[in-house]
């Protein structure tokens, strides 16, 4: 940084870990694109622009001097070096150190944080999040950000290699906004080339809404449109263009897999420009469900997360909203009660759910996409949006036992059987376990269709909706099943020779079994749901699913003490049962041997809900009593 710069004032800082371990990434990548550092100065410098432009409306005296808004790139090839400027809001100290020296943007520290330590795959990263102003350094050997924050009098300038540290200088600027010099490395050499830049600045950023200006032969050239994408005929722009927007407006690096642009005049006037991407962002999940579309008032950037613009079901959209009506000169704040507000909320969400259902009937493989992608989002709408509800549910599609496709609720209820009036579903963690569940051998057995539930969410909307088309929803792990009225299938279930011979004894064995395990079941009971496996457990009438009870037991949401008791399911027709209720009605001598057998079958039974046992060291004796009297009947027959 030379000898001129005051010793005394220099202040030296070190980076936060994780942008030491960026920086060498950055600093090491192989990324083919190196040119997309160009794109994430640009960007930075529009959003500069947008700020300082929102925050004038309040505070006019922030801009001094020159009004209009724009963004230059100057080269110097003798020097090697890139310079771009914008008169935008600018940085003071403070915003220096918080966001030059850390990383500030979440999408980065997500970046950050799936490093692998392996280059290669970490390089691959890069391209999907993209790394914003550091990116800069892999075409850098020194960056200089000489900046000056909107309405303050002290400029600074901030000097790096890119290693590890940085240091920071009081300087002098004319007015405000930022500068940054590009000290380009030998592989950066390239990037001098005027005619290079202007393509590149074409390519990725043409939609920039300011004009970006390059001297050429001593005149001021604008490379971009410099219009906002969006108040362009939808004829003229590319889809090109409107990816790049994407990438710009969204943080994103994916392709969008929707784009909806539309404008509207009438009672209400504003225009969207919406994406759906084709990727799930890493936030998705986040509890604040922000929203990611930003809202400009007559061009104007007024806020990135405007609550009330769109419903949190819908975060996964990225883009901005336009609006014609909203006034300019009031706060963010204020918006979110502005009648005009939830007008074109309502318009909006009708949109974007048409648009969705016109895929999801057009295009069903793409929509099964974007339902692995974001289902379990939109699905917050049939129960937070009750106006939509029905729209979301025709859209909404579930993994089921019916074969690996996903289906919609329409479909289902098209392949019901005959006597069956409503919509079996299963909840757990994972479609695959599910469906092997024992509570569902005899819809199988039937071939009555079971939906696979495994969102958490899942357990709010099903019982909120109730009904799809007059078809209740019923858990297939829930009291009465009701299977005896549905046609078809052999009833594998319920052996008529179990019926007839054994009554006797298996209402000895039901019994034997009550007394057994006393409080801890709410009743045992003959299955008419089971084929293959021995036992099973099922909720009572009215009570909490069993899935959704652990569930909350893991969140700490429940405890133990109000654990509900369930119902224990034996399968009739099962060889085990079948002995053990020969062996009730014999009577004499069994009720140790019932005992054991009572709590091995619960324990069974919870294992195979994915629950512990409920003893463990009780339950390594029984099972080693009972395996020792198996070997022993064994070795006597061997003899
Ligand atoms: P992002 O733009 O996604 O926030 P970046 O790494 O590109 O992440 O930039 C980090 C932050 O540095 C920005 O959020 C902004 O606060 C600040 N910044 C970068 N460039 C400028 C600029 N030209 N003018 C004002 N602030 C800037
Ligand atoms: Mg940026």
């Amino acid at each position: 940084m030379g000898e001129s710069t005051d010793a005394m004032a220099q202040e030296t800082f070190t980076f936060q870990t994780e942008v030491g371990r960026l920086l060498d990434i950055v600093a090491h990548s192989l990324y083919s694109h190196k040119e997309i550092f160009l794109r994430e100065l640009i960007s930075n410098a529009s959003d500069a622009c947008d700020r300082l432009r929102y925050a004038a409306i309040t505070d006019p005296n922030l801009i001094v001097g020159e009004t209009e808004f724009k963004i230059r790139l100057d080269v110097d090839k003798d020097a090697r070096t890139l310079r771009l400027s914008d008169n935008g809001i600018g940085m003071n100290h403070q915003d220096l150190i918080e966001t030059l020296g850390t990383i500030a943007r979440s999408g980065t520290q997500a970046f950050v944080s799936q490093l692998t330590g392996d280059a290669k795959k970490d390089v691959a990263l890069i391209g999907q999040f993209g790394v914003g102003f550091y990116s800069a350094f892999m075409v850098a050997e020194k960056i200089e950000v000489l900046t000056r924050k909107a309405g303050e009098d002290k400029a600074w300038l901030w000097i790096s290699d890119g290693r590890s540290q940085f240091t920071i200088d009081e300087a002098s600027r004319d007015g405000c906004g930022t500068t940054v010099t590009v000290h380009l490395n030998e592989d950066g050499e390239e990037f001098t080339e005027q005619a290079r830049l202007h393509a590149i600045v074409k390519k990725y950023s043409d939609h920039i809404g300011f004009p970006i200006l390059m001297e050429k032969d001593d005149k001021p050239e604008t490379l971009n449109a410099a219009s906002s994408l969006w108040t362009r005929p939808k004829k003229d722009i590319t889809p090109d263009q409107y990816k790049e927007f994407y990438h710009h407006v969204g943080h994103t690096f994916d392709d969008p897999w929707l784009t909806l642009h539309n404008a509207l005049e009438g009672v209400l006037s504003y225009t969207s420009l919406l994406f759906v991407p084709s990727a799930p962002a890493f936030d998705l999940f986040h509890p604040d469900r922000k929203s990611h579309v930003k809202l400009y008032v007559k061009r104007v950037f007024i806020t990135d997360d405007c609550e009330g613009l769109l419903p949190a079901y819908l975060r996964f959209l990225r883009g901005i909203v336009d609006s014609e009506d909203l006034p300019l000169n009031i706060s963010r704040e204020t918006f979110q009660h502005d009648p005009r507000l939830a007008k074109m909320r309502t318009g909006l969400v009708k949109r974007v759910l048409d648009e969705l259902a016109k895929k999801a009937k057009g295009a069903p493989e793409e929509y099964d996409n974007f339902w692995t992608n974001f289902g379990a989002v939109l699905k917050e709408g049939v129960y937070e949006d009750f106006e939509n509800r029905d729209r979301i549910l025709d859209i909404c599609r579930f993994r089921s036992t019916a074969g690996e496709a996903l289906t919609s609720l329409d479909a289902y209820v098209e392949r019901m059987k005959e006597g069956q009036d409503t919509i079996y579903f299963i909840s757990g963690e994972q479609a695959e376990a599910l469906s092997r569940s024992p509570q569902l051998e005899g819809f199988k057995a039937k071939g009555v269709e079971v939906l696979l539930l495994t969102d958490p969410i899942d357990e709010f909307w099903v019982p909120a909706v109730g009904a799809y088309k007059d078809k209740r929803f019923k858990s297939a792990a829930g009291a009465g099943a009701d299977l005896g009225k549905i046609a078809g299938g052999e009833e594998k279930g319920k052996t008529e020779e179990a019926e007839s011979e054994d009554t006797a004894g298996m209402d000895t064995l039901l019994a034997a079994l009550k007394l057994a395990l006393g409080e801890t079941v709410k009743d045992v009971r003959v299955s008419e749901r089971l084929t293959d496996s021995p036992v099973c457990l099922v909720a009572g009438e009215g009570d909490m699913d069993m899935y959704l009870e652990r569930m909350l037991k893991q969140h700490r949401q429940l405890d133990s003490s109000m654990i509900t008791a369930r119902i224990l399911e034996v399968n009739a027709g099962h060889p085990l049962i079948k002995q053990l209720a020969a062996m009730a009605a014999e009577g004499d001598g069994a009720g140790e041997a019932l005992g054991d057998a009572a709590h091995l079958l619960f324990d069974q039974a919870r294992i195979v809900e994915g629950e512990t046992v409920s003893d463990p060291i009780a339950f390594s004796r029984r099972l080693a009593s009972v395996m020792e009297k198996g070997l022993a009947a064994w070795e006597r027959r061997a003899t």
